[in-house]
C-alpha cells in the first residue's frame, strides 16, 4: 500500500490539470523566491530566436540585491540551476505577476510546467505517481501536490 503523508494533496491527473494557476508568477522570476528558483538549461540566445528578443535573463546576487549578468557556458546545462528573471513577466498591483507571452512563443517549459509536461505522465505511468516540482513554491496553486493514477487508494475523491 503507498505511503501517504500529511499534508500532502493527492490528486488524478485529470484533477491535477483542472487547478487553475493563481498568477503568483513566482515560478518566472528567482528574484520573487529569494533565490530557491531557477531555471534549467538556459540557451546562449536567452530564447532571442523564439520570441526576438532576450527572454529569460541570468541573474547574479550581489550585496544590496540582484543584477543581470551575461550567460555563461554552464547556463545551459539541464542540471545547473539558473538564477533568472523573465524579460516577459508583467507585475500587477496586487502582488501576483502575469506572462506577457501567454498566448505567444515561448519556451515549451512554459506551458507544460507543472502538470501538463511528458515528464509528469511518464512518471506517472513508470512508478504510479508524479512529484510536481512545486516544493519550492509555497504560493503556488500546485504547492504539496501529487499527482496519482486514479486508482491510487490515497487519491482525492469528489
Ligand atoms: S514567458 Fe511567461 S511563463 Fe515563461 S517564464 Fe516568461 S513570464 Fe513566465
Ligand atoms: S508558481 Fe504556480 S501558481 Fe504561481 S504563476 Fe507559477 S504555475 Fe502559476
Amino acid at each position: 500500500m503507498p505511503e501517504r503523508r500529511e499534508g500532502i494533496r493527492y490528486l488524478s491527473l485529470e484533477a491535477a490539470r483542472a487547478i487553475e494557476c493563481n498568477g503568483c508568477g513566482d515560478c518566472c522570476d528567482s528574484r520573487r523566491t529569494e533565490g530557491h528558483w531557477a531555471w534549467a538549461a538556459v540557451p546562449e540566445d536567452l530564447y532571442a530566436g523564439l520570441v526576438g528578443e532576450p527572454l529569460i535573463i541570468p541573474l547574479e546576487r550581489i550585496e544590496d540585491g540582484w543584477r543581470e549578468r551575461p550567460h555563461e557556458d554552464r547556463d545551459v546545462l539541464e542540471l545547473i540551476p539558473t538564477l533568472f528573471h523573465c524579460s516577459a513577466l508583467q507585475p500587477q498591483a496586487d502582488g501576483r505577476a502575469l506572462c506577457g507571452r501567454h498566448t505567444e512563443p515561448r519556451p515549451p517549459v512554459c506551458a507544460e510546467f507543472p502538470v501538463w509536461g511528458p515528464d509528469v505522465e511518464r512518471d506517472l505511468e513508470d512508478s504510479g505517481e508524479a512529484h510536481l516540482a512545486t516544493g519550492f513554491l509555497a504560493r503556488c496553486s500546485w504547492f504539496n501536490v501529487v499527482v496519482v493514477r486514479d486508482d491510487d487508494p490515497r487519491c482525492e475523491r469528489e
